[in-house]
């Protein structure tokens, strides 16, 4: 049935394609008792189940190959498991359906592995993979994880952890929908960071069936369920004349009249390097190392990797800035080896550059590594702290930073309220700030970012939030020092004009979002941009700032 949907668009372009569901991580069937008439045709459906989900897995490693190969025929030796098929029978003659019998018989058997010692315990991950594949198989619901597809897909999630991003398919993944995530959720960082449209806190999304035509407009926030052939056409025109402006924009960012705002890029590792030298980012305005760290957090990482793979990234940007910053565990973003387990509410716990304080051997290690990554190379190093509360924080960074002989500015984000009001004294212990809007705005709100029915108030729009901002950045230029934002503000491109207006020095964004960004702040001056600036912080909500931003800028 056609339809239109509405969420919060957060990654421009459009995408049309079948939605694939990411799958939940574990199935439970109910226990019912099944007459014994039918116990063959369960035994038959549950061999059916685990034969399809072995070809599946061998399938998979052979296009895999390497290492990954031998996970997957490993796994699919656990499938077919004589002495499980043994004990899935045995529960089904006792009246077990299929699905309930092989989950028991993996719970069963997961028993064993796990208290077996540590090798054997170590693939219980691995088997309770198996099983929630084969139980999926025979509920009709979608694969846990990643959707398995040869064919490209818009993804449709409940929302997406940061560890989940490891596993996604760049090629194959058209767009995305979640139902939760507000605008700064990593669900709509990753989607800015792979360049595809996507649209978060879309009420209902999950419940979309699997293989449903969307039409995602990742600029409006609109999601088309089953679009007629005209709609796409006319929505793919749309996006093809977007795309055509955009490529004539070219060169650094600046205003109208030659203001110039350095256009960089977020990214999270090597891998992000090659799209951000093609959109002309002018350097790395945040490096979130940690992400880096995310698929193994039970241990740091050692000296020389993160070495290796700073250098990648430093080495992209010869002539050019690149501000990296030191992990940022903790929250939505835990790493094992320097989150506490069990914190009340992670994202007033420690996290941040307070877990890195406590765990000095961790931060000096950091800071070697970035030293030694930049030797050499003629790089514009600058390393900054996540939430920097006060001066007090402030300095530790810089005595931990001077400690590791480090050749580099070194700043601090301002993701609290106190150190966007205290700008002035934190700017006395480092050489630059860079806004973190999306944290800046959780605490400014108290609104959860990860929480789509808080969207709301976590639009960067909100006139409190530009005023921190204006804070911020008035303390900066007052002390003679740059004051830039990396948050998802920067990414929306009118923002970026008011912004720029409030005296922000320079941008930070997802690469994709450059040529949008650069081709509208050059449509104005500076000082159209101030007045716009103004007329935001004159509002009292986000609609109104944006409407009386737009007013100002379209002359009306
Ligand atoms: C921010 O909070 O705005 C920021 C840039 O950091 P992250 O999104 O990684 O928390
Ligand atoms: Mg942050």
């Amino acid at each position: 049935m056609q339809k239109t949907l509405r969420g919060v668009g957060v990654s421009h372009g459009v995408a049309i394609g079948q939605v694939r569901h990411m799958g939940t991580a574990v199935l439970e069937p109910t226990a019912t008792q099944i007459p014994a008439e039918e116990a063959e045709r369960e035994r038959a459906r549950a061999q059916q189940a685990v034969d399809a989900v072995a070809a599946d897995l061998i399938a998979r490693g052979n296009l895999a190959g390497g290492e990954a190969q031998a996970v997957l025929e490993a796994q699919a030796l656990m499938a077919q498991d004589p002495e499980l098929a043994a004990d899935v029978a045995r529960r089904i003659a006792v009246g077990s359906s299929a699905e309930r019998a092989v989950y028991d018989a993996f719970a069963a058997y997961r028993a064993l592995l796990a208290s077996a010692g540590e090798y054997l315990a170590g693939r219980v991950a691995d088997l309770d993979d198996v099983r929630n594949r084969i139980v999926a198989r025979l509920m009709g619901v979608p694969m846990p994880g990643v959707p398995d597809s040869d064919e490209p897909y818009v993804l449709l999630a409940r929302d997406l952890a940061p560890a989940d991003t490891a596993l996604l398919d760049p090629a194959l993944v058209l767009g995305f929908v979640t139902e939760e995530g507000g605008p700064t959720s990593h669900s709509a960082i990753l989607a800015r960071a792979m360049g595809v449209p996507a649209v978060v806190a879309l009420p209902g999304a999950t419940e979309l069936a699997e293989g449903t035509t969307v039409a995602v407009d990742g600029s409006s926030g609109e999601v088309l369920v089953e679009p007629s052939a005209e709609q796409q056409q006319e929505l793919r025109r749309v996006a093809a004349e977007r795309k055509a402006a955009l490529a004539g924009s070219s060169g650094p960012g600046r205003t109208s009249d030659g203001h110039l705002v350095p256009l960089l890029a977020n990214v999270g590792g090597p891998a992000d390097v090659p799209a951000a030298v093609a959109a002309g980012a002018e350097g790395v305005g945040l490096f979130r190392t940690e992400f880096l760290f995310l698929d193994d957090s039970a241990k740091a990482p050692s000296e020389d990797t993160q070495t290796a793979a700073y250098r990648q990234v430093l080495e992209a940007f010869p002539e050019g800035r690149v501000v990296v910053r030191v992990l940022d565990a903790g929250a939505d973003k835990p790493l094992d080896f320097l989150t506490p387990a069990d914190e009340p509410n992670p994202a007033l716990g420690v996290r941040g550059l307070r877990a890195l304080l406590d765990h000095p051997e961790v931060l000096a290690t950091q800071l070697r590594a970035l030293a030694r990554a930049a030797e050499g190379l003629p790089v514009h190093l600058e390393v900054m702290a996540p939430m920097v509360a006060d001066r007090t924080d402030a300095r530790a960074f810089a005595d931990a930073c001077r400690e590791a002989g480090l050749h580099a500015k070194f700043g601090a984000m301002v993701e609290i309220p106190s150190a966007a009001l205290r700008a002035r004294s934190i700017l006395a212990e480092v050489e630059f700030l860079s806004l973190g809007t999306n944290d800046l705005a959780q605490y400014t709100f108290a609104a959860d970012r990860q929480v789509g029915a808080l969207a709301r108030l976590q639009d960067p729009w909100q006139p409190a939030l530009l005023d921190l901002v204006a804070a911020a950045a008035e303390a900066a230029r007052a002390a003679g020092k740059s004051c830039g934002v990396c948050g998802e503000a920067a990414s929306d491109p009118l923002l970026a004009c008011v912004l720029t207006g409030l005296g922000v020095t320079s941008l930070s964004m997802g690469s994709a979002s450059i040529p949008y960004v650069r081709s509208m702040l050059a449509k104005f001056t500076l000082d159209q941009c101030r007045r716009a600036a103004e007329a935001a912080r004159a509002a009292d909500s986000a609609e109104g700032a944006r409407a009386a931003a737009q007013q100002v800028l379209s002359g009306e």
